[in-house]
């Protein structure tokens, strides 16, 4: 089944070039001019997804985005916020409202789809793959689990959204910095060197005592997940 994506937006051109790119990715989409027709779509069915622009007619895409946080059926409904306001304290405000990520108009309709599957894929693991596997390394994304050479490997929240990351992207050298916009969000402020406190984490339970060390520190770049290591 196509993942359900509810666009709240009251400028009709707006309305047709997202719909037109989310069917294009294969998202099913419905859509709503103000935060009442909103409310009562979800309630005929529930969104995976939910694209909520700010300015709207009435009821603002702030207090939408609440009332939708309120509700115990969408409460964990992911919402990307759409907007033209770009100030630092509006995307506070609107992190602070309950949505997940934040878009800035104008957007390339490229981005939005990129960033509604990042969205999906963080807050529904099983959407995408079960499993991801490198080297003797397993991850169960639905159960949570992480095994290597099939002993079971504990990771904190931030170690599995870290090594997740690692494993869609073998090889790749990322940047403390595209890391913390990966696993940590790109709206969310933690130092740099916070990373390699994970790293160093993510590492230890990985490696255990004697295992090959799997994370490259790439001098002055970044870390990679590289069987080459060593
Ligand atoms: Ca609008």
């Amino acid at each position: 089944m196509k993942p359900y994506v509810l666009i709240v937006e009251d400028e009709e051109p707006i309305v047709t070039l997202l719909r037109y790119n989310l069917e294009q990715a294969d998202f099913e989409v419905a859509s709503a001019a103000d935060g009442e027709e909103a409310l009562l779509l979800i309630g005929e069915r529930k969104p995976e997804l939910i694209l909520l622009d700010w300015m709207l007619p009435s009821v603002s895409g702030l207090e939408v985005c609440r009332q939708i946080r309120r509700r115990s059926d969408t409460r964990d409904t992911p919402i990307i916020l759409l907007t033209a306001k770009s100030e630092e304290g509006d995307r506070i405000r609107g992190l602070d409202s309950g949505a997940d990520d934040y878009i800035t108009k104008p957007f390339s309709p490229a981005e939005v789809v990129a960033r509604v599957r990042a969205v999906m894929r963080r807050s529904r693991p099983s959407l995408s793959e079960e499993a991801i596997a490198y080297e003797d390394v397993v991850m169960d994304l639905a159960a949570h689990r992480v095994s290597r050479a099939g002993e079971p490997i504990h990771l904190g929240p931030t170690e599995f959204r870290l090594l997740r990351y690692f494993m869609e992207h073998p090889g790749r050298v990322f940047s403390r910095e595209q890391l913390l916009d990966a696993v940590w969000g790109h709206d969310v402020y933690v130092e740099p060197r916070t990373v390699d406190v994970h790293i160093r984490r993510l590492r230890k339970a990985l490696n255990g005592e004697a295992q090959k060390d799997l994370i490259r520190t790439v001098r002055s770049a970044g870390y990679a997940l590289d069987a080459q290591a060593a």
